[in-house]
C-alpha cells in the first residue's frame, strides 16, 4: 500500500495494530467458504472514533474497507476482493454488560456469542440466537449475517434480538439507531436495515440486545426412521400439534453414515433419517410435549425413539449432530456449504430434487439442517484440485438454488448472499427488487468502498464459479 496512506493511518492509530507484512495480511486472505484474496492492509481499530477516521481516509483515497469477525462465513462476507483495508473488529470486544433490570445486553462488536450465552445464564436470561459456531464467531458477525441456529424456529433470529446500534456509515459519520425500548416506530426502522447486510451498509461498533428470562426446563429426543418421507410426515404431525419445539434438526442417511464413521456409537446406519427434538419451557409441560413428539415418532415407524433423562444422556444425543461437521469433512478436502431454504411444508419435495442432483453430478452431497424451520444444509464434500469434479459442483450449486426457489424458498436461510450467491440476486428478488437494493446502497455508500463486491454480482457473474 501507498507510503503515504500507511503514514496517514499511522496518525489515526498505533502503528502496531496497521498490519503490512505478508504472512499476517495471508491469514486474512480467507474466511470458511471459498477463495483465497491478500488484502493490502489490516487494521486493528479499538474505538468508534478510529473506525470513523479510516473510513474518511478510505473515501478520500477510495480504498476498499471489508469489516471481518471471526471469517467463519459461509458465503464469502469478509472476503477482500478487490484488495484493499480489512478492518479486524474482532479485537472490539471490552463491552459485555448484562442490564438484569430492563432485560438487555449492550455489548462491543468483536464479543464471542457464546460469552453472550453464558453471561447471561448467570443471571437467569438467555439470549437465544446460537449459531453451531458461537464458540467462535463475533457477535458483530452474528448480527451481519442475521445469524441463527437450532433454536430459530422458537425463538426467531438474530434480527429478533437487536434493539439498538452504534455504527459508523461508510462515508465516516457514527449514528445510533433504535435503543433500549422493545418498542420503537420511530421513523424508518435503520436497526433492521443494517442487521443482515452483510456489512455492505454500516461497521457495528456496539449492539444492544434483548434477553429473556431462561426456560426453566427442557427435555431432548432422537427418533431414527428407515423411510425419510416418514421422518418427514412425523415432522408435520408434530407442528401440527401445537407443540413448538425450541429445536427440530434433521440429518440424513449419508451424515448418519459418516457420523458412524467417524465416531461410532450405534447409529443405526440402515436409516435413511434422524431426528432430534427438543423442548423447553415450564417442566410439567415439557414432559408431556416430549412425550407426545415420541408418540408422534413411533405412529410414523420410527425405527427408534430415546429420550434423555438427564443432560449426560442429552448432550449425548446432541454429540450426533454436533459430530455432522467434523465427520462429513473427512469425505472430502474442499466442503462446500449451502444453506438453501424452502417452506416447512416442502422439505419432503426438497430432499427429493436434493438425491435427483446427486445422482445426476454425481456427488458427494450430504443434507442435515433445521427442518423445523425448512432451512436444509446441503453440503458437497469435494477436492478444489479436481476441476473436473469442480465443474460439476458449479452446475449442483446452481439447481440447488433453482430447486429451492422454485419450492417458493430463499437462497439463504442464515448464512447470506456474500460472494457465492450473489448470480442469483435476481432470481429470487426481481429486477426490481435488486434496483431498490442497490439505491439503497448507493445513498449511504456513494463511493462503494464498504465491502464492495458482496451481494450484489459483479458484471458478467451469473453462476457460481469455483473452478
Ligand atoms: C462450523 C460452522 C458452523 C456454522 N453454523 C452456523 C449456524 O448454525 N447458523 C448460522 O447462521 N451461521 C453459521 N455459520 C456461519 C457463520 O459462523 C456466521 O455467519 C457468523 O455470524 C459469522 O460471524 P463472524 O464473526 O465469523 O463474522 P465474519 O465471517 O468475519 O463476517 C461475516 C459478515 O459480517 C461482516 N461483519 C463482521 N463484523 C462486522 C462489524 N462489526 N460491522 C460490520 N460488518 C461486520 C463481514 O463483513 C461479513 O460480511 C457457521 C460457520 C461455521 C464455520
Amino acid at each position: 500500500m501507498d507510503a503515504k496512506i500507511i503514514e496517514e493511518l499511522s496518525r489515526i492509530m498505533s502503528k502496531e495494530r496497521i498490519l503490512q507484512n505478508v504472512a499476517d495480511r495471508y491469514s486474512y486472505s480467507f474466511d470458511a467458504s471459498f477463495g483465497e484474496y491478500l488484502p493490502d492492509v489490516v487494521v486493528q481499530p479499538q474505538s468508534t472514533e478510529e473506525i470513523s477516521q479510516l473510513l474518511q481516509l478510505a473515501n478520500r483515497y477510495k480504498i476498499p474497507v471489508y469489516p471481518r469477525g471471526a471469517a467463519t462465513s459461509l458465503s464469502g462476507g469478509p472476503l477482500p476482493v478487490q484488495g484493499g483495508m480489512v478492518l479486524d473488529m474482532s479485537q472490539m470486544k471490552e463491552k459485555l454488560i448484562i442490564d438484569k433490570e430492563n432485560l438487555l445486553a449492550i455489548v462491543s462488536p468483536g464479543v464471542i456469542t457464546a460469552d453472550i450465552h453464558q453471561k447471561a445464564e448467570e443471571v437467569g436470561l438467555y439470549y437465544p440466537p446460537d449459531p453451531s459456531s458461537s464458540h467462535v464467531s463475533t457477535i458483530g458477525g452474528n448480527l451481519l449475517e442475521n445469524s441463527s441456529g437450532p433454536k430459530g424456529l422458537k425463538y426467531g433470529t438474530t434480527k429478533d434480538y437487536v434493539i439498538g446500534l452504534e455504527v459508523v456509515t461508510p462515508t465516516g459519520e457514527i449514528m445510533r439507531t433504535g435503543g433500549k425500548t422493545v418498542k420503537n416506530v420511530t421513523g424508518y426502522d435503520l436497526t433492521r436495515l443494517i442487521v443482515g447486510s452483510e456489512g455492505t451498509l454500516a461497521v457495528v461498533t456496539e449492539a444492544i440486545l434483548k434477553l429473556i428470562p431462561k426456560p426453566p426446563a427442557r427435555k431432548t429426543m432422537m427418533a431414527t426412521f428407515k423411510r425419510l418421507v416418514d421422518s418427514g410426515y412425523a415432522i408435520t404431525r408434530i407442528l401440527q400439534s401445537g407443540i413448538l419445539p425450541s429445536a427440530l434438526e434433521m440429518m440424513d442417511q449419508y451424515c448418519i453414515q459418516a457420523v458412524e464413521h467417524y465416531r461410532p456409537s450405534g447409529l443405526p446406519v440402515e436409516a435413511e433419517a434422524l431426528i432430534i427434538i427438543e423442548v423447553d419451557g415450564h417442566p410439567k409441560a415439557v414432559e408431556e410435549e416430549i412425550h407426545t413428539c415420541a408418540e408422534i415418532c413411533h405412529q410414523h415407524d420410527a425405527l427408534e425413539v430415546k429420550v434423555a433423562n438427564n443432560e449426560e444422556e442429552r448432550q449425548t444425543l446432541w454429540q450426533a449432530r454436533r459430530m455432522v461437521s467434523p465427520a462429513i469433512s473427512k469425505l472430502g478436502p474442499t466442503k462446500i456449504s449451502e444453506d438453501a431454504t424452502v417452506p416447512r411444508s416442502k422439505i419432503p419435495d426438497m430432499m427429493e430434487h436434493l438425491r435427483k442432483i446427486r445422482e445426476k453430478y454425481q456427488l458427494n452431497l450430504v443434507v442435515f439442517g433445521h427442518a423445523g424451520d425448512g432451512n436444509l444444509h446441503p453440503n458437497i464434500l469435494t477436492d478444489k484440485r479436481n476441476k473436473e469434479e469442480m465443474k460439476r459442483v458449479e452446475d449442483a450449486i446452481g439447481e440447488i438454488f433453482e430447486a429451492a426457489l422454485a419450492l417458493g424458498g430463499t437462497l439463504s436461510g442464515e448464512h447470506g448472499i456474500g460472494t457465492l450467491k450473489a448470480p442469483y440476486l435476481k432470481r429470487e428478488l426481481g429486477e426490481t427488487g435488486v434496483i431498490m437494493m442497490k439505491k439503497i446502497k448507493e445513498a449511504w455508500d456513494p463511493n462503494h468502498i464498504l465491502n464492495p463486491g458482496k451481494i450484489f454480482p459483479q458484471p458478467g457473474q451469473n453462476k457460481v464459479v469455483l473452478t
